[in-house]
């Protein structure tokens, strides 16, 4: 059994590159797997499935022939996508999953999410988090012209950046407290995801309880996935 985890590859127009590389991720790694998935941050951005963006269309006409090969494909909301909906998954053939979902891996439940709930010391990124993620707000949002949404979204991208910029780098890491919590209320041991751009495999001890948890890389400079075979974790890089 072979799973794949990807995130945090803020596939954009302005960066074809990396939409060519996973065009290629999809078409030879994930082929060959029994499921993919895909923690967040898939675009870079998304104001809804109305996006006439051809870069976006040919990402999701590359996942739509990977599910329509027989491979699942699962996706998670990120921050910068969590508007992806119902027209996206019936274009591409993957199936979205609540953030954080417990799933199962040759028996073992493993915790999966996009990570930015994690990051409890960023006040003001939680703070914004909670008034975006509600129907409301969403609802409303998406009532507006694709235009003014996506000009919207253009000035959030600046803001955050310059958040990014003025916020120490600790501050937009998990919470260790937030992570030990996950574990606790989930009962799982191991967890998986990105987010902080920061891959690695972590060991930790919860409870006296040995855990694990996997952070995957972004896609800026080259690809990123995990992959689930054979019973073991591997964090591999693509050369670009
Ligand atoms: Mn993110």
């Amino acid at each position: 059994m072979t799973r794949l985890f990807v995130s945090d590859l803020h596939l954009d127009a302005s960066a074809p590159d990396a939409t060519r590389q996973f065009e290629e991720f999809l078409r030879s790694h994930a082929a060959h797997a029994d499921a993919l998935y895909i923690l967040g941050d898939l675009f870079e951005v998304w104001v809804g499935d109305d996006d006439p963006d051809a870069e976006k269309a040919r990402v999701v006409r590359a996942l739509h022939e990977l599910t329509s090969s027989g491979v699942a494909c699962f996706v998670i909301h990120g921050n910068r996508d969590f508007l992806l909906g119902r027209q996206f998954c019936d274009r591409s053939g993957c199936r979205l999953l609540q953030d954080p979902v417990v799933i199962e891996l040759n028996g073992e439940r493993v915790l999966v999410t996009h990570g930015d709930a994690l990051c409890t010391d960023d006040h003001s990124y939680q703070e914004l988090r909670s008034s975006v993620r509600t129907v409301d707000w969403q609802r409303r949002f998406l009532s507006l012209p694709f235009e003014i949404r996506d000009r919207f979204a253009n000035k959030a991208r600046a803001g955050s950046k310059a958040h990014t910029t003025r916020t120490a780098p600790e501050i937009q890491d998990v919470n260790p407290q937030a992570v030990a919590t996950a574990f606790r209320v989930t009962r799982v041991r191991r967890m998986i995801h990105g987010h902080t751009h920061r891959p690695g495999i972590h060991d930790l001890e919860i409870d006296g309880e040995p855990a694990q948890r996997i952070v995957l890389g972004a896609w800026y400079e080259e690809g990123s996935y995990l992959a689930y075979e054979n019973g073991r974790y591997e964090l591999r890089t693509l050369p670009r």
